[in-house]
């Protein structure tokens, strides 16, 4: 990372080089004047006299780009709610959102489904509703390590001849850990071995009590294979989604979160990113993770290129230096050399720790051979 040395840093503060050395020596640091110390530390120390923000501005464009200005509330309209699909293995959630959307694929669709960018759109009465079709709990858990929230109502899926099992518990701390609201879907019911009583009762144990057991959390009984009660989990993730008013705030350069990202043959770095807030425009500058770019081209989930894309809106975006990673935090930058500048930054960092990274392994292999 980027340091700065003792004397650079009192000149920062207006102290002299012996009260920040002290100040160190306080923090257990002991340190000489031409003596380097990371941000992290000598943001510490700026604290310790009380001086925050003076210079975090100097030293941090990274805070610059990643800043979130307060929205006008004004400026704020509703916006569709992200709907991740969670629950154990082979309960069902592919089938249910493949179940979802083709049941969704309108008339002037016809013709199939083309795209598969990792989240999609339905439109249930006139509202939409966004899909995150991500692959298992692990990618849940690397986006929310990364501080990337991106699911607004968490789907749980459970089969009903097969009641909550390990990941369904799993899953059901996962939502309860990032605070979203859980809708449970009783799937399989079309199975002559279908317990959906014996399901709810299980939930109890695990503090989800359903709404005809007195409770106030909401269960939809359906097939994703028979397609019943489809409609009636889209009416009731939006109506949570209406209790929630979910706003954000379309005016504002765009702020959102890679899905997926890859690196393809013949159009080069692709990454499918969900806008949250703000419009993303072909044209605008861009940086997710160490990756810097210029949107040259956006296809939304039904393959049809869009030269924007608001919020709640997952697109693949085509123009990036490199290949970004799913849970990346991506931002419309205006000034293009800080987006060049802390992109730039960023990698030398990923390099950085790739090479400590390795430096230790080949530490532990030369002693694993002593
Ligand atoms: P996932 O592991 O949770 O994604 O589960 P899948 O969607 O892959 O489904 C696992 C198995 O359950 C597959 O063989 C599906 O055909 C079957 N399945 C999924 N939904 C239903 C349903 O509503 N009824 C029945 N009878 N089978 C289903
Ligand atoms: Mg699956």
């Amino acid at each position: 990372g980027e340091t700065i040395t003792v004397q650079e840093l009192a000149e920062k503060l207006k102290k002299t080089a012996a009260e920040v050395i002290k100040k160190l020596l306080g923090l257990g640091i002991l340190a000489t004047i031409n003596q380097e110390v990371d941000f992290d530390t000598a943001t510490l120390i700026a604290s310790e006299f009380g001086i925050e923000t003076e210079l975090k501005v100097a030293v941090d464009k990274e805070a610059m780009i990643m800043a979130e200005p307060e929205d006008d509330p004004a400026q704020m309209v509703i916006r569709p709610p992200v709907v991740t699909i969670m629950g154990h293995v082979d309960h069902g959630k592919t089938s249910l959102l493949d179940a979802i959307r083709e049941t969704n694929v309108t008339a002037g669709e016809a013709g199939g489904i083309t795209q598969h960018i990792g989240a999609y759109q339905v439109e249930h009465n006139g509202k939409k509703i966004t899909f995150v079709d991500t692959p298992g709990h692990a990618a849940f858990t690397a986006m929310r390590a990364r501080g990337a929230k991106i699911t607004d109502i968490a789907i749980l899926v459970v089969a009903a001849d097969d009641g909550v099992m390990p990941q369904t518990v799993e899953a059901i701390n996962h939502a309860k850990a990032a605070d979203v609201p859980i809708i449970v879907a009783i799937n399989k019911i079309d199975k002559p071995t279908a317990n959906p009583e014996k399901v709810k009762q299980e939930l109890t144990h695990h503090d989800l009590v359903v709404e005809d057991w007195g409770g106030d959390v909401i269960a939809v009984p359906v097939s994703a294979k028979a397609r019943i009660g489809l409609e009636n989990l889209l009416e009731m993730i939006l109506l949570v989604a209406e209790v929630h008013e979910l706003k954000a705030n379309p005016n504002r350069p765009a702020r959102g979160t890679v899905i997926e990202a890859e690196l393809d043959k013949g159009r080069g770095p692709v990454a499918t990113v969900l806008v949250q807030n703000g419009t993303l425009h072909v044209g605008d500058t861009i940086v997710a993770g160490h990756v810097m770019g210029r949107v040259r081209a956006m296809i939304d989930d039904k393959g049809r290129r869009v030269k924007k894309a608001l919020p709640s809106t997952p697109v693949e975006i085509l123009g990036l230096s490199d290949v970004p990673e799913a849970g990346d935090i991506m931002v419309a930058v205006e000034d293009e050399k800080l987006a060049r500048e802390v992109a730039e930054k960023r990698k030398q960092r990923k390099k950085e720790e790739a090479l400590k990274a390795s430096a230790k392994i080949s530490l532990d292999d030369l002693f694993k051979h002593i």
